[in-house]
C-alpha cells in the first residue's frame, strides 16, 4: 500500500525497481521532460543524489525518498570544452557548468552562453529540450526519448 502524498522510497529489493520508478535512469528522464528533476534525498546525511540512487553514496544510508528539485541555482565552477565527442564536434567549443541548485543539490550541464560570458555565482535556471540530431548519434537506443538538460542564465529583470 503506497501513500500517494509521500515521496516515492528507494526500491528495497529487485522486485520492486520497476521502468517508471524515479529510482531507475528511464523513471528518472521520464520526468525530466516533464519538467520535473528528482533527487533521491538521504534521511540519514541529507545528500542529494542525482539522478537518484537507491543507496547513498555519502553515507551508505538506504532511507532515501524521491523529491523534486529547484530548477535554479548558482555557477559553482566552469569550464570550456573544446574537443567534445565527435557527434558534438560543429558546436564546440562550448561551455559545461557545476550548477548549485537552490536545495544544495549539485547538477552539470551545458550552459548556453560562451565561456568568456560565464561567471561563478551566475543565476540559471534548468531547461530541458528533446535531443537533436547530433545528440541522437551519439545517444544509445535507449537514451533516444531521454531529454537534453541545459542551464540558461537568468537575467536579472527575470
Ligand atoms: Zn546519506
Amino acid at each position: 500500500m503506497t501513500d500517494d502524498t509521500s515521496p516515492p522510497t528507494a526500491p528495497r529489493t529487485a522486485a520492486d525497481v520497476t521502468a517508471d520508478s524515479p529510482f531507475t535512469l528511464p523513471g528518472f528522464f521520464a520526468a525530466l521532460a516533464d519538467g520535473d528533476l528528482l533527487a533521491a534525498v538521504c534521511r540519514d546525511c541529507g545528500a542529494h543524489l542525482i539522478p537518484p540512487r537507491p543507496a547513498c553514496y555519502a553515507c551508505g544510508g538506504r532511507t532515501l525518498r524521491a523529491e523534486s528539485q529547484p530548477l535554479t541555482g548558482d555557477v559553482i565552477t566552469y569550464t570550456e570544452v573544446r574537443t567534445p565527442p565527435p557527434a558534438l564536434e560543429a558546436r564546440a567549443p562550448y561551455t559545461v557548468a557545476i550548477v548549485e541548485l537552490d536545495s544544495g543539490a549539485r547538477l552539470t550541464g551545458r550552459l548556453t552562453v560562451p565561456h568568456a560570458d560565464a561567471a561563478i555565482g551566475m543565476r540559471v535556471r534548468l531547461t530541458t529540450r528533446p535531443p537533436d540530431d547530433d545528440e541522437l548519434a551519439m545517444a544509445l537506443d535507449n537514451e533516444r526519448d531521454w531529454p537534453i538538460h541545459e542551464f540558461d542564465p537568468i537575467a536579472a529583470d527575470d
